[in-house]
């Protein structure tokens, strides 16, 4: 029998941080690339990576991802601006380099035509993924620290997989800050596949310094003294490890 659902839109589970500033090496805490129950017992990736629709040119299948885009600051950056510069990261640079697409098509990503506060929440909780965009995440409890300006990741909603027997999660949100994450360049790039990363379950290195093979994980450049790999998109192994947690393992 499947446990009960947790209640909605209550934050509950794993973040993942990545360091902002380059000289400070930050200690994660996590126990390897992919795949851990969090402290509540659920698994930190979003539940619709494990299964696909069949094609649906007009627009996504039931087992397909859609994400929204939100500035928070339009200022800076308008929704729709980040929004085409997250959905060409992920969506529409080379086949090799994005996300989309990754495991035949298990990941299969569409984008929302408005910011994501512009929807009932109603149709809200049926958008898989949301990226913001804003100055600092300090008042989102899991994405605020000691060291400050956060990319995070937060997890939403578990829900009981019952075809591969665990909790997982119906939403991510990325938290992405102008002066790193949120940049329109490749350090901004690196940030949003690292964030999405997480989104599939890849975790970060387990100790600084701890750089196997190149991996969109490390972070950008030093953050976590992967000196030898600065990738600004996912790699080869990157897209394994993802088909390894989407093959329940
Ligand atoms: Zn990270
Ligand atoms: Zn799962």
């Amino acid at each position: 029998m499947a446990p009960a659902r947790a209640p909605r839109w209550i934050p509950l589970g794993w973040t993942a941080i990545l360091l902002l500033a380059l000289t400070v090496a930050a200690p994660p805490a996590h126990a390897n690339h992919w795949h851990v129950p969090d402290a509540n017992g659920y698994v930190s990736h979003l539940n619709k990576l494990h299964f696909s629709s069949p094609d649906t040119p007009s627009g996504p299948g039931g087992q397909d991802e859609q994400y929204c885009v939100e500035s928070h600051d339009t200022s800076v950056v308008s929704h729709t601006r980040a929004r085409d510069f997250v959905r060409q990261t992920l969506v529409q640079l080379d086949f090799d380099k994005i996300w989309d697409g990754t495991g035949d098509w298990k990941i299969d990503l569409w984008y929302t035509q408005y910011a994501c506060s512009s929807y009932s929440s109603a149709t809200r909780d049926t958008i898989e993924i949301e990226y913001h965009y804003g100055h600092n995440w300090n008042n989102i409890p899991n994405c605020s620290g000691t060291w400050g300006y956060y990319n995070c990741v937060e997890f939403r909603r578990p829900v009981w997989n019952s075809s591969y027997g665990h909790y997982d999660y119906a939403q991510g949100y990325v938290y992405l800050v102008f002066s790193s994450g949120g940049r329109l360049d490749n350090v901004g790039r690196a940030f949003i596949n690292h964030e999405t990363g997480h989104i599939w379950g890849l975790r970060d290195p387990n100790y600084a310094g701890h750089c196997p093979a190149p991996s969109i994980m490390h972070g950008t450049a030093v953050g976590y003294g992967c000196t030898n790999w600065t990738l600004w998109y996912p790699s080869q192994p990157d897209f394994s490890s993802v088909k390894t947690v989407m093959a329940g393992g």
